[in-house]
């Protein structure tokens, strides 16, 4: 069975199941420590319910770790709808000086099928009117990004720096094409960066790459090669900022399918403080580790003693940016021995469903 097919098989017994939730239900919005290009700052982050990625939606069945398709509304919300709900979202936050406001569509923000051009522009003049507002996030697949999209949304916000970021996951085509279902290429992603690199001159707009480490059929050492090498990939192409994500298991996967069978398990922390530790030094770009999941059942873990104490060192040196200092637990050797001798081929990783 081909991966797409098996995608699409799991997503759609998954879709089955579910219950319908209504726009209403869905639209979350949180405010939290974060940095910014000009430093340490704030947050807030905005989901909106749109109808969800086009590439989990199509026949490709989506990425094999990803569930935006079980986060977003089954009906249309209209685009005066989608501005009341962002309005309503942000209002909610007392919005302090040196705020970035991250927009998350569980898809592409740029794709006018998904956020309908009017409310897009509505929600960016929105934000055009609060003066601690420095910058402005969005999320898109590369092919979203062209250059009358971009010049369109900053010259409504010329003030701030928009910054577009693009889940790569992994500088590895292979791995994009066979372990997540990706649906593109390091070439649609060096053209999209290429495009707002050539735009820096005009506007205030950056782009960032979300790495994410540790996919389906890869070992730990695997995991953590792959990561570091894709952080210094993604430098050399021009991005202005990384943001790595460390697998957690969501729901209706295909990932979740094989971490039931005992054929996947998500990173240990001490991996994502070994590639912290190793990108730091060798990349110049601020990087960020989402912490997200660390420590819980489907996420990242080492043990109960060192889960929470990792994960705030972690948190720190995002804000800092620096390399987090020496740490030991009694739980390390486990993962000394998984790095250099655990190989994926011991785990059954027979994909017939
Ligand atoms: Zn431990």
């Amino acid at each position: 069975m081909e991966i797409q097919d098996l995608n699409q098989e799991i997503r759609n017994r998954y879709l089955e199941r579910m219950e319908p939730k209504s726009p209403q239900e869905l639209p979350a919005s949180w405010y939290g420590e974060d940095l910014l290009y000009s430093g340490k700052g704030n947050a807030i982050f905005i989901i909106l319910p749109t109808p969800g990625c086009a590439h989990a939606l199509s026949a490709s069945g989506g990425c094999t770790m990803c569930s935006y398709i079980a986060d977003s509304p089954l009906e249309a919300v209209s685009p005066d709808e989608l501005v009341d709900i962002f309005k309503n979202s942000l209002n909610r936050f007392d919005i302090k000086p040196k705020t970035v406001v991250k927009i998350f569509v569980s898809g592409s923000f740029l794709n006018e099928d998904e956020i309908p051009r009017e409310a897009r522009d509505e929600i960016l003049k929105l934000l055009n009117k609060e003066k601690n507002v420095e910058e402005v996030v969005v999320e898109s697949r590369p092919e979203y990004v062209t250059e009358e999209i971009l010049k369109a949304c900053c010259s409504l916000i010329p003030d701030k720096i928009f910054e577009v970021s693009i889940g790569l996951e992994t500088s590895s085509d292979y791995i994009k094409e066979y372990k997540i279902n990706k649906g593109f290429t390091n070439e649609d992603f060096e053209r999209a960066v290429s495009v707002v690199k050539n735009l820096k001159s005009d506007y205030k707009i950056a782009s960032k790459a979300y790495l994410f480490v540790k996919p389906i059929l890869t070992s730990e050492k695997e995991a953590i090669e792959d990561a570091v090498a894709s952080a210094i990939y993604a430098e050399e192409v021009g991005v202005d900022r990384i943001s790595f994500c460390p697998a957690t298991i969501h729901k209706g996967t295909l990932m979740e399918v094989l971490w039931r069978r005992g054929s996947y398990q998500p990173p240990w922390i001490w991996s994502i403080l070994e590639i912290i530790k190793r990108v730091r030094s060798l990349v110049k770009i601020p990087v960020i580790m989402d912490t997200s999941g660390f420590g819980t059942r489907r996420g990242p873990f080492n043990c109960k003693k060192c889960n929470k104490k990792l994960k705030n060192l972690i948190i720190q040196s995002n804000l800092d940016q620096s390399i987090p200092e020496e740490f030991d637990c009694e739980c390390k050797d486990r993962w000394v021995a998984d790095v250099e001798f655990s190989n994926i081929t011991r785990s059954n990783t027979n994909l017939n469903l």
